[in-house]
């Protein structure tokens, strides 16, 4: 069955364009282009027996996209991409904190919009699937079953920290996890501001792991919002 997707877009054009794009893509593609015409179509598909993403742009006519995001967040787990042309950190960290499953900023290109569907949709079924915690890619394998960490075919020991964030990591593969998410999952809700932590444990895992650690190529920094391990490829 080809999954439903919720595009939430008011500019004509760009709904219009990756309304067909999807299409051809293989999604059946609900198109709405104002907060009222969303949350009737996300009752609709709901009881239509379900919506497998949303895409959600911020500038809409009667509101901010931010508000189906809450009240979404409140009902469902489906997971949600929001475009928006809307630039810096705050709004992003924001909207990630708040539930959105990626951002991505305005202009991007189908590829790139593809690619994060299918690990947003995936990552949605991991979280029912917890025995799917493998990971193994550039040489970097991490089984989290049995807690075990390789660099080309070597034990890499790891500290309990360092293989708590990694594992972290691994979760959301493809993904970036937010600072204030990182803190409060691996040391806890009372050290989300402690974001040196971050970095100085970031920077132990990069030296274990990666070949350069100054150029990193599977720990990467989404400056100012977080981390994201890259998307082992399929
Ligand atoms: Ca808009």
């Amino acid at each position: 069955m080809s999954p439903t997707v919720l595009l939430v877009e008011d500019d004509r054009e760009l709904r219009h364009t990756l309304s067909d794009a999807l299409t051809v893509e293989g999604y059946h593609v609900h198109a709405s282009a104002s907060l009222a015409d969303a949350r009737a179509l996300l009752a609709h598909a709901a009881a239509e027996g379900g919506l497998d993403l949303v895409l959600l742009d911020l500038g809409l006519p009667d509101g901010d996209g931010e508000h189906l995001l809450t009240q979404l967040r409140r009902e469902r787990t489906t997971p949600v991409i929001v475009i928006s042309a809307r630039h810096g950190d705050d709004p992003k960290v924001r909207l990630l904190d708040a539930g959105a499953d990626d951002y991505l900023v305005k202009p991007f290109s189908l590829a790139e919009l593809l690619a994060r569907m299918r690990v947003a949709m995936r990552h949605r079924g991991r979280q029912l699937r917890p025995s799917v915690v493998r990971y193994d890619h550039e040489g970097l394998e991490v089984d989290l079953e049995a807690r075990q960490v390789r660099r080309d075919g070597d034990v890499v020991h790891l500290t309990p920290t360092e293989y708590a964030l990694l594992a972290r990591l691994v979760r959301s593969a493809g993904q970036v996890v937010t600072h204030r998410q990182l803190l409060a999952d691996v040391w806890g809700p009372e050290f989300t501001e402690h974001t040196h932590y971050l970095r100085l444990y970031m920077g132990q895992l990069r030296a274990k792991l990666e070949t350069d650690p100054a150029e990193p190529r599977l720990l990467l920094t989404d400056p100012g919002v977080g981390y994201r391990l890259v998307e082992a490829a399929e």
